[in-house]
């Protein structure tokens, strides 16, 4: 492996951590030409000149990657997770981008690839700080069914082993329900935790049917004691293809859409925090990281009135000194991508799959 492999979630299919060094944090700085610049040329940041904003933005963002990821290097990292990139907001004369994550040191799994069959995320949880399930891996091998699942230590604490059920939904919406699943491990104590395969009662034939998982924790082993988990899951409201992107976008153990009211605000990993927490008790996340915080569905639904790509990139501009401006330039790009295309294949053909990607980007990112 020559590079730093970088992730946003918490880990890297086909490599497992095998040392977590440092916390990294790297921030440049903008100086006042670049910040000028870019309040006007935020409305035509995303025309074809080879010094757009979306240029030098990206420039500027990928010299401070290099320096972040020098100093992973220098610390012994190979690989960067639960990365995270923001723009200090656009005013003053200053501006500036961060990147933080943890260096960690990863190695490639041996032998596991070939016989991977179907990943399934993890469609309920228990918003405690405990250990969760968060994937369920299905192997074929055989002639049978195996298998294997991952889960997310919340409590760094030393786990050896779990007692599950599990409810499979097939692409008909039917149901295969699994119980008493013991699976015990000696590893040690690491934010993921992935157990080892084991025959299950589960026809092989309908291992690439299954869509969905639910994992109904029972037992765990946590320091040489036995924790019951006698409460009741909760269900995601994301369906299993949002969830798989939501949790490509958030890290492995988010469930579900942040959200506010006056009496808590819910972290992406389900939690209830309450108003004056700036951090979520059980994962750490910021809350302000939760995500937009302006009313894009409002926004969303003017723009489902509009008859173009166009059409949709004015109200759209209308709303921008809100949007979150790490996301402006990349938004504008999606805009004007439908908006070329529209004007080569006619004038509201874009605004559907637009619209989609929009909606995307606002909910499950
Ligand atoms: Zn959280």
């Amino acid at each position: 492996m020559k590079d730093v492999m970088i992730t946003s979630g918490s880990s890297i299919d086909g490599y497992k951590v095998v040392e977590y060094i440092d916390f990294v944090n790297h921030s440049a700085v903008f100086g006042s030409n670049f910040v000028q610049e870019l309040a006007a040329n935020i409305t035509d940041s995303v025309g074809g000149e080879g010094n757009s904003l979306s240029d030098k933005l990206k420039e500027a963002t990928e010299a401070a990657k290099k320096d972040f990821i020098g100093i992973v290097k220098e610390k012994g990292g190979n690989a960067v997770i639960n990365m995270k990139i923001s723009y200090s907001n656009l005013s003053g004369s200053v501006a500036a981008v961060m990147f933080s994550g943890t260096a960690v040191k990863v190695e490639k799994n041996k032998g596991t690839m070939k016989e991977h069959v179907n990943d399934i995320a993890v469609s309920n949880y228990f918003a405690r700080k405990i250990v969760r399930p968060i994937e369920v891996d299905l192997h074929i091998d055989n002639n049978q069914t195996y298998m294997s699942l991952k889960l997310h230590n919340y409590e760094m604490a030393k786990i050896t082993a779990v007692k599950v059920d599990v409810e499979f939904t097939d692409i008909y919406g039917e149901t295969t329900f699994i119980d008493n699943i013991d699976y015990t491990f000696n590893q040690d104590i690491n934010i993921l935790i992935e157990t080892d395969k084991i025959p299950i009662d589960f026809d092989f034939r309908k291992v690439g049917l299954q869509v969905g998982a639910k994992v109904f924790l029972r037992k765990y082993v946590k320091d040489m004691r036995v924790v019951e988990v006698a409460d009741q899951s909760i269900d995601s409201t994301l369906t299993s293809e949002e969830l798989g992107i939501f949790k490509k976008n958030r890290g492995a153990d988010a469930v579900d859409k942040y959200r506010k009211t006056d009496t808590y605000w819910r972290c992406i990993c389900g939690a209830i925090n309450l108003p004056g927490d700036t951090q979520c008790s059980m994962c750490n996340r910021d809350e302000k990281d939760m995500g937009y915080t302006f009313d894009y569905e409002s926004m969303l639904l003017t723009m489902e009135s509009a008859d173009s790509a166009e059409e949709i990139k004015d109200i759209f501009m209308q709303y921008i000194p809100n949007i979150d401006s790490g996301s402006r330039v990349e938004l504008l790009e999606i805009l004007q991508s439908s908006i070329n295309m529209e004007n080569q294949r006619g004038k509201g053909t874009m605004k559907y799959s637009l619209l989609d990607k929009l909606k995307r980007k606002f909910e499950l990112s």
